[in-house]
């Protein structure tokens, strides 16, 4: 069975496809390399993946590519090509997340119409809740997203939405909650905190530390997203968080612990776009998925540590 994966040079997309060659799919990853970070961690990202002989790789934007083509044979398609990130979503960047994240989308949704595919898996974002105190959050709660790439994200959602009511493409949408883990992006807090950390130097932090977060271990991300594409249903949402709610500070003690370092903490103002606290409900993830998130935030950060330590040795 063949699957398509978009955004396989990114940080969930290539450990997506690992995982879907592990269980006997023949895949084909496309990625353009977009510069949201250094060319050098998306090669590092494809580098066995390149060598699997049921692995097919094509560098390309989405945008420009003939999508009728990509699409033939394909039984699942998983898109999480996008631009992430919400503090760079304001301004003169906007552009890129409505190119890569709206329009690249829309033609994905477009040249699945009318073919056999039996899922298109959309990658979502905790970001569509916006700034709730309404916790956990839930998946028929409000959606009121505080910056441009949550808005892309919800408008990505409903894009599906309206794919699978007009032409039945088979959609499902996730909302992931900040996913961590070996590979995590290197404009993410916990790589951030965690290069920092090894290079000696002071460690940015926005805010009190007292917000909190849902983290979430890649692998458990893996694991529902598979679990959504063999889902019978369609045209619905579920949340895949990590089940537990942290606040930084926490988080920051136990990366000291693990990393038996001292953090050098400097203190900035709250960005733009940033949400206070995020938790997810998953009840709905874990009744029709099986969704069942396993690995505990030190054990997840202390995989991370050693990742990150092996690559800025
Ligand atoms: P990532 O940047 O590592 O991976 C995304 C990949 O998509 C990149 O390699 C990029 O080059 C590629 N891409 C972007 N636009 C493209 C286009 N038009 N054509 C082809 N390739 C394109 O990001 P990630 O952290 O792995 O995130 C994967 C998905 O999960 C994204 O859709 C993101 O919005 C979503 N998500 C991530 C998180 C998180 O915590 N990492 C949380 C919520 C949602």
């Amino acid at each position: 069975m063949k699957a398509l994966v978009t955004g396989a040079a990114g940080f969930i997309g290539s450990h997506l496809a690992e995982r879907l060659l592990q269980d006997g799919y023949e895949v084909c990853g496309v990625d353009k390399f977009l510069e949201n970070y250094p060319r050098q961690w998306k090669e590092q990202n494809l580098s066995g993946l390149l060598r699997h002989p049921r692995f097919r790789f094509i560098e390309s934007d989405l945008v420009q590519l003939s999508l009728p083509e990509l699409i033939d044979g394909v039984v699942y398609v998983f898109h999480l090509a996008a631009q992430p990130g919400v503090r760079a979503s304001w301004g003169k960047e906007f552009d890129r997340y409505t190119h890569n994240n709206l329009l690249a989308t829309q033609k994905l949704l477009e040249a699945c119409k009318g073919r056999r595919i039996q899922k298109f898996v959309f990658a979502s974002s905790s970001s569509v809740y916006g700034d709730t105190t309404d916790l956990p959050m839930r998946e028929d709660g409000v959606t009121c997203p505080v910056s441009p790439y949550g808005m892309t994200k919800l408008a990505g959602e409903h894009l599906c939405y309206l794919y699978w009511k007009a032409f039945e493409v088979p959609v499902v949408s996730l909302r992931f909650f900040t996913v961590y883990g070996p590979r995590q992006r290197p404009d993410m807090g916990f790589h951030i905190f965690m290069r920092a950390l090894l290079r000696d130097e002071e460690l940015p932090l926005y805010d009190d530390g007292e917000q909190t977060r849902d983290f979430t271990f890649y692998s458990d991300i893996v694991g529902g997203t598979l679990a959504a594409a063999q889902y019978p249903g369609f045209g619905e949402i579920f949340n895949l968080g990590g089940g537990c709610r942290t606040t930084l500070n926490e988080m920051l003690q136990t990366l000291e612990t693990i990393s038996g370092r001292k953090l050098r903490i400097k203190k900035l103002p709250r960005q733009a776009g940033d949400v206070r606290h995020t938790e997810a409900e998953l009840g709905r993830a874990r009744d029709r998925l099986g969704f069942n998130p396993h690995v505990g935030l030190a054990e997840g950060l202390r995989q991370e540590w050693e990742w990150l330590g092996s690559c800025l040795k």
